[in-house]
C-alpha cells in the first residue's frame, strides 16, 4: 500500500515538471507489469512525450558499413570477433552507401546513422560520409555510428558534415565489451568539444541488468547533456557470449522506456527504442530506427533482409501508436540550444 502511494508521488512530481530522484527511479523500474503502477507510469511518460515532443515521431535510419570480426569483441554483438558469428570481411563501398541514403531520405528518415564495426579505417569512414553529404540534401542530419576516436578525429567529423555521434555507454561497459569505460567517455567528451551532439540510449538490456546500475546509466545520460536517451533490449544473436543469458520482453523494455523518459525530463529532444515495438511508443518513445546493410544484431550481411525494418515500415509503426510522421530533421541531432 506504501509502495502504491510513493508511486503515485513520484508521477505526479513528474506531471508536475520534476523528475524522480535515482532512488525513487530504481523504485519505477520495478513496478509489477500488470499493475495499475505500472499503465500508470506508461500513462506519464506517453503524456510527457506527446506534449514535449508536438505529437511527432521520428524515424531515423542506420547504414552499416562493414561485416567483419571486431577485435572489441563485446558479448552481445554479432561482430565480436572471438565469437566467430562473422567470419569473413565485407564492405559495403561508396556506391552503395550513398544510393541507400538516398532511398532513406526519399521515403522520409529524419537521419542518416553511418555505422561501422571499432576496427574500421577512418579515412575510409570519412570519404565515404563526404559522399554522402554531398548527395543527400542539406537538411537531413548525418550521424557518427563508429569507434572511439580523438579529438582531431571529432573536428574531422564535424568537417565533414556529421552533426552527431551515437555513443553509448553499454551497460557493463570494459566487462561485456573490449572497451574501458573511461575510452568511450572520452570520446563522448572530443565529440562534445568540437560541438557535436552525442545521443546515448539505456542498452543492450538483458535479464541480469540490475535496477541499480540502469538507473545510473540513465542519470549518467542525462548528465553528459545527451539530446536523446531511450533503451533497446539485447537481441541473443546465436554463438554471441551473452546469447545464453535471454533476452528481456517489450513490456519489460517499456517500461525502462518509460522511466528512462522520466529521468531525462524536458532536457530530451526525442525518446529512442530498439528494435521498433508498439509497447515503447505507448510509454514515451517517439524514436524508431529503420536499419540496413551490416548490424551487429544479425547474423545476414544485410540487415534489411534480416531483422532490420524499413522506413515504411517504422513509419506504419508510428502511425499505428498515434504519432505524426516528421517531415525533415529530427532535432535529436543538434546540440540542445
Ligand atoms: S559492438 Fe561495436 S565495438 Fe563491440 S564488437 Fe561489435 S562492432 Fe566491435
Amino acid at each position: 500500500m506504501e509502495k502504491r502511494i510513493i508511486i503515485r508521488d513520484i508521477l505526479n512530481k513528474c506531471l508536475d515538471g520534476g523528475i524522480p530522484t535515482r532512488e525513487e527511479a530504481i523504485a519505477l523500474v520495478q513496478v509489477e507489469l500488470d499493475s495499475e503502477e505500472f499503465y500508470s507510469l506508461c500513462y506519464v511518460a506517453n503524456k510527457l512525450s506527446r506534449e514535449h515532443f508536438g505529437n511527432k515521431g521520428d524515424v531515423v535510419a542506420q547504414i552499416g558499413l562493414d561485416y567483419a570480426p571486431c577485435s572489441r569483441n563485446c558479448g552481445f554483438c554479432s561482430f565480436g570477433r572471438d565469437a566467430g558469428v562473422v567470419k569473413e570481411r565485407l564492405e559495403w563501398d561508396t556506391d552503395t552507401v550513398v544510393k541507400a541514403a538516398l532511398a532513406m531520405v526519399e521515403a522520409g528518415a529524419n537521419g542518416i546513422y553511418l555505422m561501422t564495426t571499432a576496427d574500421y579505417p577512418f579515412k575510409k569512414f570519412i570519404a565515404i560520409a563526404a559522399a554522402v553529404r554531398e548527395a543527400v540534401e542539406d537538411d537531413i542530419p548525418l550521424i557518427a555510428n563508429i569507434g572511439d576516436f580523438n579529438y582531431e578525429q571529432a573536428q574531422k567529423l564535424k568537417e565533414v558534415g556529421f552533426s552527431a555521434v551515437y555513443h553509448a555507454l553499454r551497460l557493463r561497459e570494459g566487462t561485456d565489451t573490449g572497451i574501458p569505460r573511461t575510452k568511450r567517455e572520452e570520446t563522448i567528451a572530443n565529440a562534445r568539444a568540437v560541438g557535436l551532439a552525442v545521443q546515448v540510449c539505456l542498452e543492450p538490456v538483458g535479464p541480469e541488468h540490475t535496477p541499480e546500475e540502469m538507473v545510473e546509466q540513465m542519470f549518467w545520460a542525462r548528465e553528459i547533456g545527451a539530446t536523446f536517451n531511450g533503451a533497446m533490449k539485447r537481441t541473443a544473436v546465436p554463438g554471441t557470449r551473452l546469447a545464453g543469458l535471454g533476452e528481456i520482453s517489450f513490456r519489460e523494455l517499456a517500461r525502462l522506456i518509460a522511466v528512462t523518459r522520466l529521468v531525462m525530463g524536458d532536457r530530451a529532444t526525442a525518446h529512442c527504442t530498439h528494435e521498433p515495438n508498439l509497447p515503447a511508443l505507448m510509454a514515451g518513445a517517439n524514436l524508431i530506427w529503420a536499419e540496413a546493410g551490416p548490424n551487429p544484431r544479425d547474423v545476414l550481411p544485410d540487415t534489411a533482409a534480416g531483422r532490420g525494418q524499413s522506413v515504411r515500415k517504422c513509419q506504419e509503426i508510428l502511425f499505428e501508436a498515434g504519432y505524426d510522421l516528421r517531415q525533415g530533421a529530427t532535432p535529436s541531432a543538434y546540440p540542445a540550444g
